[in-house]
């Protein structure tokens, strides 16, 4: 745990609505966000929490989002500035599958793949409102055929390599790699808290809070399953960052991510 780094890999960015941002708050008007993921090198192995977004998928189903992502913020790219490839990783992670979080999966078909047990379930038979949010189902075979999507099915996966082992409540991933259960934002959402040998701890609000106005406000996005959920998830990280005295890092905030470490830049 001692020599445990983090990498934040920068995915580019998006655009929604401030309305969809801060919801029923706004100002409205364009945002722009990050997106990013989180590769965990441990002693226990290399992990990757969340995989991003593939900027194709968005500009055929949502390109009013305006993606922006160079060669270098694709999942491949990204690591490659690390010199590392796709097959170094060994265990993915997704927090939850909105398209956002599970574009990159394809890459890693040789990876131990982990989410919570309602995720893929919900990602075959939606709420109509969560359509889009879960509009990319590349990563599960057994998902774009549940909702007739076999066109997204890459090349070479199978329904055995894009099958998931399925969790449920409070969980560590290795030693020191604390999964919170957060659901709201969607059915089996997890916030992610990582602690180290020489410095505080990070708590990653992935997407229970968007940015750190959100979690100032408990003013959560437009999309989610459970709004009340969600409000008690963000009460719920607030309590956490405290308990362990961990410096928050939020999920899709321009300002903040601005000042995160990126690229060979780590945490540890
Ligand atoms: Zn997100």
């Amino acid at each position: 745990m001692s020599d445990t780094k983090v990498y934040l890999l920068d995915g580019g960015s998006l655009v929604l609505d401030g309305f969809h941002v801060y919801w029923n708050r706004g100002p409205g008007g364009e945002v722009r966000f990050p997106v990013y993921s989180i590769l965990i090198e441990h002693a226990e192995g290399r992990f990757l929490i969340d995989t991003g977004y593939d900027y194709d998928h968005v500009m055929k189903a949502l390109a009013f989002e305006k993606p922006q992502q160079t060669k270098e913020q694709t999942i491949p790219g990204a690591l490659a500035q690390l010199g590392l490839a796709p097959a170094d990783i060994d265990v993915v992670f997704n927090s939850h599958f909105h398209f956002d979080h599970c574009g990159g999966n394809k890459f890693f078909p040789h990876a131990k793949k982990i989410c919570h047990k309602l995720e893929v379930p919900q990602t075959c038979t939606p709420e109509p409102f969560e359509v889009l949010g879960y509009s990319d189902v590349s990563f599960s075979v057994e998902a774009a055929e549940a909702r007739g999507m076999t066109d997204q099915i890459p090349e070479g996966a199978t329904v055995e390599n894009t099958t998931f082992e399925g969790v449920e409540g409070d969980f560590e991933l290795a030693k020191g790699v604390k999964l919170f259960f957060t659901p709201g934002h969607s059915i089996g959402h997890y916030s992610l808290m990582v602690e180290f040998g020489t410095r505080k701890p990070i708590l990653f609000t992935i997407d229970a809070a968007y940015t750190e106005q959100s979690l100032d406000t408990l003013n959560q996005a437009s999309f989610h399953i459970d709004p009340v959920a969600g409000v008690k998830s963000m009460r719920r990280v607030r309590q956490l960052a405290e308990e362990h005295d961990a410096e928050l890092m939020f999920s899709h905030d321009m300002e903040n991510f601005k000042t995160y470490r990126t690229g060979t830049r780590f945490y540890g």
